[in-house]
Parts: C-alpha cells; sequence; structure tokens
C-alpha cells in the first residue's frame, strides 16, 4: 500500500516495537534508524546525476507531460502556459506557477518544465538545493549510535541510587 502520510508510514514500521519492552523497543528503532540512515547515505553517494533518484523522477515525469504545452512570454521572466485544461502562470524569477506545485514542492511543476524547455534552461537550476544528492548525503551524515551493553554503562552515583516506582494510578470504576 502506497500512503503519502509520513505519520502512517513511520507508525506502521514500528508496530514490531509496540509490544516490546522499552529497551528492545529503543534498540529496534535505534536499528531501523541506523539502517535507513545508511541506506540513504549510500543511495545519494552512487547516484550518478546532480538531483537524487526522485527528483530526476519528477522531472522527467513532467517533461512528458509538457511535450504538448504551449508557451507564450509575457515579460522577460515571466511566461504563459497553455496545458490544455487550466493552463499555467509562471514566474520564473520568484520560482512560482498558478498551480501552486513548484511553490510547494520546490519542484518545477509541469508548467515551469514547459518553460525551461522554451528557454533551453537546466531543469536543475529550477529544482531547491534539498533536491541535490550532495544535500541528500548531509542531511543523513549523522551517525545514530548503538547503545552499548549495559556492563558499559557509567551510570553516576546520584542515578543509580535513585529507585524508580511506577506511577500512582487509581483505576477507574468499572475497568
Ligand atoms: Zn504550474
Amino acid at each position: 500500500m502506497m500512503t503519502t502520510n509520513i505519520a502512517e508510514v513511520l507508525s506502521n514500521c514500528i508496530q514490531k516495537a509496540r509490544r516490546l519492552p522499552i529497551t528492545a523497543a529503543m534498540e529496534f528503532l535505534s536499528d531501523m534508524l541506523q539502517r535507513w540512515f545508511n541506506d540513504r547515505r549510500e543511495q545519494a553517494g552512487k547516484f550518478p546525476t546532480y538531483l537524487g533518484k526522485a527528483s530526476v523522477g519528477h522531472c522527467k515525469e513532467r517533461n512528458e507531460w509538457a511535450l504538448t504545452y504551449n508557451v507564450y512570454p509575457i515579460e522577460l521572466t515571466r511566461y504563459l502556459v497553455k496545458d490544455g485544461k487550466h493552463d499555467g502562470f509562471v514566474d520564473v524569477e520568484n520560482r512560482t506557477c498558478i498551480c501552486s506545485n513548484w511553490d510547494l514542492d520546490q519542484l518545477p511543476c509541469d508548467h515551469a518544465i514547459a518553460v525551461a524547455r522554451f528557454t533551453k534552461t537546466n531543469f536543475n537550476s529550477l529544482c531547491h538545493e534539498y533536491y541535490n544528492t550532495s544535500w541528500i548525503q548531509t542531511a543523513y551524515a549523522p551517525a545514530i549510535n548503538p547503545v552499548p551493553h549495559p556492563s558499559f554503562w557509567e551510570v553516576p552515583n546520584e542515578v543509580s541510587s535513585v529507585i524508580v516506582l511506577p506511577p500512582n494510578s487509581k483505576r477507574q470504576a468499572g475497568k
């Protein structure tokens, strides 16, 4: 099942950890994040283009859509793009289009791609730097350090001497 809801995706990923004791659950989550970060670091390092794989796919798809569009310059940096449906109004200088997709994603919409084709501009220049592979590598650069075995922990006396009890809770009537 595909979803764009990140909370739902994460919820599904940690489903297994929910029934584990807290220390095992933390180890499960740490392992999962280590694996994810490492995979993404490696993928970004191997990708041969300026943009990441998903962004390249995004631009390729919109480029195919834009093949039949007609572009009409209005000013030096503003264009009307006739797409046969709702049309686009692209402002290259302010990196915006009336369809709002470019504004929201910071990746060019099909109208902006049509303008880039018209002006012979590289699509990469229309994408936010967030999407280039070096930014992706930087985002996943931090290490997720594993928790060592408890025998290696250095616990200060003021912490180890504290006795932690479960919270007082009153069971509600009927439960
Ligand atoms: Zn647009």
